[in-house]
């Protein structure tokens, strides 16, 4: 007779796990995951209520603190990831913000790459820094900024890497034993990679965090996050997201699921036309630079080759065009592209295109953007899987009427 509660045997690959792990089939049999769309549970007595509230008896009370389809897809990434606990989020900030939520005190400083999403740097500045937490930025790559910027009360290291929109890579092996010296935590964003591409906790960091926004979800449909590490940090962090409530919806933990099972087809499928783009664009007489790391110049190459398994769907380019036009040419370039759609959101099936410039990195100031090395020409992709020749042919398209 077969076993119907879905559980895979050991030893399992990425594949297996992303399509299999977590899930605990129900009573009805059904065989696609269900979804448990509820707010509450109820109790069978007064007595069991009581139970459950203080915690005598496991079971769902709320769906703030338990849900079957949100716990299947932490048991699901936790499994891709080799984490030993995760917790979902209701975004990719709040996935940030529970992290430090839970693991600072005023007093405390973090040490920050300066080349980290927006909003993050955002939440620190104005928020963390309001109740008492010091932050500073240094540049991903500067290992030795990192190292004299430690302070006796550095309790958080955060980067991402490859970071936003360029691509540079962060030395996650160094970072990590950094931290440890310092008796430090590091905190990696890994949304760009997912556990497909790049696998932090094994190189020693200590969380990582992820949109799954993005590539986790795959097809752009639902905002939400996950914070994944060991047991101790993460009750930390569900502790906080319990009692403040950036809690993860069932129906977008249902897609997210949906989209792990096919996450290690869809990365191995982006970084592939990624850099077949991208070879495409260091060879064509509109562009003067592109920022991948699969290509061999690329100053973070070697390092993204032995900490990365594959070097991701999104490429940037400068055009090739004087400064002073560089802006006017930047946007009439994306005016002209009609299949990558215009849009701030990446790891998509759909390829998209940005501006970094005055959109994602519209906040920094003009010197901020020139020391980042984020230009007025500087246009991002994150290439997605249509057919690669009509993706180049839109970019053709472009390049032909700006020039
Ligand atoms: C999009 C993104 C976030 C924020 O995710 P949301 O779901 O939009 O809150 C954080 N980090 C990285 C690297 C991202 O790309």
């Amino acid at each position: 007779m077969q076993d119907k509660t879905n559980q895979p045997r050991e030893p399992q690959g990425l594949e297996t796990l992303g399509i299999r792990a977590g899930y605990e089939r129900t009573a009805e049999d059904e065989h696609s995951e269900a979804l448990f769309n509820t707010s509450s549970y109820v109790f069978s007595s007064a007595a069991e209520a009581a139970a459950r509230f203080s915690g005598d008896s496991e079971g769902n009370v709320y769906s703030r603190y338990t849900n079957p389809t949100v716990r299947t897809f932490e048991q699901r990434i936790a499994a891709l990831e080799g984490a030993e606990s995760a917790v979902a989020t209701s975004s990719g900030m709040a996935a940030i913000l529970a992290t430090c939520m839970a693991l600072l005190r005023s007093g405390d400083h973090v040490l920050c790459s300066n080349a980290v999403f927006g909003s993050t740097i955002v939440m620190l500045n104005k928020y963390f820094v309001k109740m008492g937490v010091e932050v500073t930025y240094v540049p991903l790559t500067d290992n030795e900024k990192w190292r004299s910027e430690m302070r006796g009360n550095t309790r958080l290291l955060l980067m991402e890497t490859p970071s936003n929109p360029l691509n540079d890579i962060g030395d996650l092996a160094f970072l990590a034993e950094l931290a440890k010296q310092h008796g430090a935590k590091l905190v990696v964003d890994n949304s760009f990679c997912t556990p497909v591409l790049q696998r932090p906790l094994e190189l020693g960091a200590d969380i990582v965090t992820y949109a799954a926004t993005k590539y986790l979800d795959g097809q752009g449909r639902c905002l939400g996050g996950v914070v994944l590490g060991n047991k101790e940090d993460m009750a930390e962090v569900l502790g906080f997201v319990r009692a403040a409530g950036p809690t993860m919806a069932p129906f977008n933990a249902w897609v997210f699921l949906k989209g792990l099972e096919t996450l290690q087809l869809r990365m191995n499928a982006h970084c592939q036309a990624a850099q077949q783009l991208a070879e495409w664009l260091n060879e064509h007489e509109g562009v003067a630079n592109v920022y991948y790391a699969g290509l061999p110049d690329h100053p973070g190459h070697d390092l993204a080759q032995r900490q990365q398994s594959g070097f991701g769907g999104v490429v940037s380019f400068d055009l090739d065009t004087p400064s002073e036009h560089a802006r006017e040419q930047a946007w009439a370039f994306i005016d002209q592209l009609k299949l990558i759609s215009h849009t701030a959101n990446l790891g998509d099936v759909k390829s998209t295109v940005v501006h970094p410039a005055t959109t994602t990195h519209s906040r920094l100031t003009d010197d901020e953007r020139a020391g980042a090395g984020i230009g007025q020409g500087l246009i991002r992709i994150s290439v997605g899987l249509e057919t690669l020749t009509d993706i180049k042919a839109d970019l053709q398209a472009a390049f032909d009427t700006v020039r």
